[in-house]
This record gives structure tokens, C-alpha cells and sequence, in this order.
């Protein structure tokens, strides 16, 4: 009987943040214990970034940028894990907290039966990090005259540089300490439903699929900024004193565009806590979803799969969240672990692009799709305990930070490329035309890249590697299908002016 499949994704979880990718802090005591029985990827690479760019890769197992730049997620009727498994009699069913990009809009709801993105008023957003009120938003109307006020002094301060620093400093704290009524709960300050929430959906689900094997799909979103863990995931992570209040001003300086790293890094051990009882939260649930599972009688016969679609960076390289801009470890490099009854516990650190996990999972549930994926399956060496020496191709629209708008200043931007091997890495900028090679053996924090000049023979490999990633990109694609995301993108606008037209009174 070919056995169900349980798969979690997790918004921005960077590979180092877990302990079995060698975390110094216990942030997932469960997923750690369930390794005695899984295969664990230590080099698994996402296959673009951030979310928009990786996850047609893990449903479609393709390229992310293969269809063509101007195509944002999956393209209708493209084969997916979710629409191959469906097709063959499996029941599926998604629960995603509230991530807009892999919305129905954007694809994601094909094969599944039951589709929930949670993108309803509640939590009605795009979910972009750079979007957290720093204060400014929050004055009440009747502060009219102070804004005013405020805007003169604004406009004075930009003439002194020092000055203009002092105002923005001074500003932050009026808005944080005054401006803005306190913060009672997290609950309240959290803008996508938390993991206990989605799980309980999947468990409620899981209790009407009856024998017939499933497919169950969560993404999880704790670890997103902004960072509102529950006050329970602080509780155990040792952190009960942090405040809502404390939190909302840690998450409203961690986005201030006026401070440089230097300033910034003031406060961002005390992030990263919130960052990590996030995925502390992801871990306890995970664990009762899986319990879910033993009692239900499912687990013996179910895969479990847990990874992220990108990581997350806290001034490793200066930057902060994760949008595309370098393609460093703590963006590219994510956890995989994959537990299949019967499978021998193992660790490899052959490189593994979540291109290629589509049809593994397909191959180690014994499925036999009829459709199949551009990439391949794993599934084979993972079984035999043999390892494999292809890298993992990293791609995304360098700069990219808002995909909804098409104009040259984001989608049809240069690509940045990223050749990952175990030992390796090359990153091209078409842009700029140049690359950059790391020795991650000698220099795992990626500070100094290897000069010009040097390691030509690994060089020229990764390069080579990089030109049939181009030209395969280019076979592979496909007209069929980019025609049909174009029409149906164009069926959304045109569904949604005549909406606004008809809001509007015209
Ligand atoms: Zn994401």
C-alpha cells in the first residue's frame, strides 16, 4: 500500500537554528528525537528565495525561474507534488498560515481537496517584514497638530547629520513610549495564526481521512517577522518575562531603516530569542501533530518530511529578514530531515537541492505517479546508503523584494545564481557580472571570498555547473505553461478592477 505523506514547511528556518543542525540552544528537542529514525540532509539547499522564488521548486521540481521571469508561482495545470499525488487516489489537504505567495492566487490550491490559507480578514496582509509599523502609523487623528510639529522638526533635522540621527532616535522613542497605546498581548501583535492553530486544523482533518493514504501539507509561519512567539513558547524557552510591550518595541527597532548594523546589533541577541521561541513553538506542535498520528493508528505507514523555504538572516552579512540579495548560508542553507518507516537512520552531507524532493517523496512512498517532474528522485541512493555529487543550483531575481509589481525594479531585474556543493559555493551576479567562491570548509561564515585567480580547476566546475543550469532552464521551458499562468494572472486583474470599479460606484 502506498504509504501517506506528512510534510511541513517552515518560513524562514535557518539550518543552524536546529539542534540537529548542531544549534547550541534547545530549540527542537522534538524533531532532534525523531532523527533516530530519519534521514537527515545536513546539506539540503533551497532551490530559490525567498518564499516566491523557492517554493515552485519544492511543489513543481523545477527551476524557480523557468517558466519565464514574469511568472510568479505555479503555473495552472503544472504536475505538483499535491496534483501528481491526488491523481493517483490520494486525499489531499493544505493548512498554510497566511503566507500570500503560496495563496490559490499564486497556484498552490491545485490537488488539494482541501485548500486553507487563512488569508482572511484576520489576518489580511502580505506578509512583508519591512512593513511593521515603526510607530509612525500608529499616532491617533487627533495628534494632527504634534505631526505637523513633527514634520517642521523633521525637515530642520535633515539639514545636520547628527542632528537628523537625534531626531529619528527621539522620534522612535516618543512613538514607542508614548504615541502608541501599550501592548497587552502577543496574541494581539501576531500577524499569521500560530503553529498550535494549523496543527489543530491538520488534526481535526486527519481525523476524516479514514484508510486511504494522504497527503497533508502544513506551512508554518512562527519563525516570520514580525517576531511574536506565544507566551507559552517564551515560557519554555526560559524567556516568561518578556513583555507583549517589550516584544512590539524589540520588533519595531529591529526594522528601523535609520540605524546601521553597528547600532542595530544592540538589541539582536534579544530578536533572535523571539526568532528562536518560534521555532520552539513549531517544535512542540509538530510533536503533537505526530502524536495525532500515533493515535490515529497513521504513523507506521506515514513519511514525514519537515524543511524550511528559506532561512533568515540576523547582520551575518549586515542584512536582516530575507530578501534576495546575497544567497549567503543563513538564506540558502535550510534543515531537511526525512523519516520513512522502515528507512535506516543516516546523515549526508551530499548536497540536496529541495528541487528534487517532490519526486523523492513520491519514489519513497511507492506512489508510481504517472506524471513526471524535470528533476529527479532521490529516492534510490537514499535507500541504497550511496551518496551523489551534483550541486544545488540557487536562483532568484536579485533585489526582488516585491513580486506582485512587474516593473523593471523587481521582476525583471537581473538573476543572482548560487552553486552549492558540500565543500563549495559560487555565486553569480548577472548583474554586476561577478562571482564570488567560498571555501565553506575554511570559511563556513562565507567573510573571505577566495581570491581571483585561485581554485580555477573548482572554479571553472561550478561555473560549468552554472551554464547547464542556464541552458537546461532554457530547454526545459515551457510555452504551454507560461501562456496559461499569463492568461490566468490576467483573468485575476481583470476580476479584481471590475471588482473595484464596482466598489467604487462606476
Ligand atoms: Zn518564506
Amino acid at each position: 500500500m502506498a504509504k501517506s505523506i506528512v510534510f511541513i514547511t517552515v518560513d524562514c528556518l535557518r539550518a543552524d537554528h536546529v539542534g540537529f543542525g548542531g544549534y547550541r540552544r534547545p530549540t527542537t528537542p522534538f524533531l532532534d528525537s525523531l532523527t533516530a529514525e530519519s534521514f537527515v540532509f545536513s546539506n539540503a539547499i533551497v532551490a530559490g528565495t525567498p518564499t516566491y522564488y523557492s517554493f515552485p521548486a519544492i511543489f513543481a521540481a523545477r527551476a524557480p525561474l523557468a517558466l519565464g521571469r514574469e511568472i510568479l508561482g505555479l503555473a495552472p495545470g503544472e504536475a505538483t507534488l499535491a496534483s501528481v499525488l491526488k491523481q493517483i487516489g490520494y486525499a489531499t489537504a493544505a493548512f498554510s498560515a497566511a503566507n500570500p505567495y503560496i495563496s490559490a492566487r499564486c497556484g498552490y490550491d491545485q490537488g488539494f481537496d482541501v485548500f486553507r490559507d487563512f488569508l482572511d480578514h484576520e489576518f489580511g496582509h502580505d506578509g512583508l517584514p519591512g512593513e511593521e509599523a515603526s510607530g509612525n502609523g500608529h499616532a491617533s487623528a487627533s495628534a494632527g497638530r504634534l505631526r505637523e510639529i513633527n514634520r517642521q522638526l523633521q525637515r530642520l533635522s535633515r539639514n545636520v547629520v547628527s542632528l537628523a540621527k537625534l531626531y529619528d532616535e527621539v522620534y522612535f522613542q516618543y512613538c514607542q513610549r508614548w504615541a502608541i497605546p501599550p501592548a497587552t498581548s502577543l496574541d494581539d501583535l501576531r500577524r499569521f495564526p500560530s503553529a498550535d492553530r494549523i496543527v489543530g486544523e491538520a488534526c481535526s482533518w486527519l481525523a476524516t481521512v479514514g484508510r486511504q493514504p494522504f497527503f497533508l501539507w502544513l506551512h508554518l509561519m512562527d519563525p516570520h517577522a514580525p517576531y511574536y512567539p506565544t507566551q507559552k513558547a517564551l515560557e519554555i524557552t526560559g524567556q516568561p518575562q518578556t513583555s507583549a510591550q517589550r516584544a512590539r518595541y524589540l520588533n519595531s527597532f529591529w526594522q528601523r531603516s535609520d540605524l546601521k548594523p553597528q547600532s542595530l546589533m544592540r538589541h539582536r541577541d534579544e530578536v533572535i530569542a523571539l526568532y528562536d521561541a518560534g521555532i520552539r513553538w513549531v517544535d512542540s506542535q509538530t510533536s503533537r501533530l505526530v502524536e495525532t498520528l500515533r493515535n490515529f493508528g497513521l504513523w507506521d505507514n506515514c513519511i514525514f518530511a519537515l524543511t524550511a523555504d528559506h532561512g533568515e538572516e540576523f547582520l551575518d552579512h549586515g542584512g536582516r529578514f530575507h530578501p534576495p540579495i546575497g544567497l549567503m548560508e543563513e538564506l540558502i542553507h535550510v534543515p531537511l530531515l526525512l523519516r520513512v518507516p522502515g528507512l535506516q537512520s543516516r546523515t549526508t552531507a551530499s548536497s540536496f537541492s529541495l528541487a528534487n524532493l517532490a519526486p523523492t517523496l513520491i519514489d519513497a512512498a511507492q506512489a508510481r505517479p504517472q506524471a513526471g517532474f524535470e528533476r529527479e528522485s532521490r529516492w534510490e541512493q537514499i535507500k541504497t546508503g550511496a551518496s551523489w555529487n551534483e550541486p544545488a543550483v540557487v536562483e532568484c531575481i536579485g533585489g526582488c523584494t516585491n513580486p506582485f509589481r512587474r516593473d523593471s525594479g523587481n521582476r525583471l531585474r537581473p538573476r543572482l545564481l548560487a552553486v552549492r556543493e558540500a565543500r563549495y559555493k559560487l555565486i553569480f551576479d548577472f548583474e554586476s557580472k561577478r562571482e564570488r567562491l567560498y571555501d565553506l570548509e575554511t570559511d563556513p561564515h562565507e567573510l573571505r571570498p577566495l581570491p581571483d585567480g585561485t581554485e580555477t580547476v573548482v572554479r571553472r566546475r561550478l561555473l560549468e555547473c552554472a551554464r547547464r543550469h542556464i541552458e537546461r532552464a532554457r530547454n526545459e521551458r515551457n510555452d504551454d505553461l507560461s501562456l496559461r499562468t499569463r492568461l490566468s494572472e490576467m483573468r485575476l486583474e481583470w476580476a479584481e478592477s471590475s471588482h473595484q470599479s464596482a466598489t467604487a460606484g462606476f
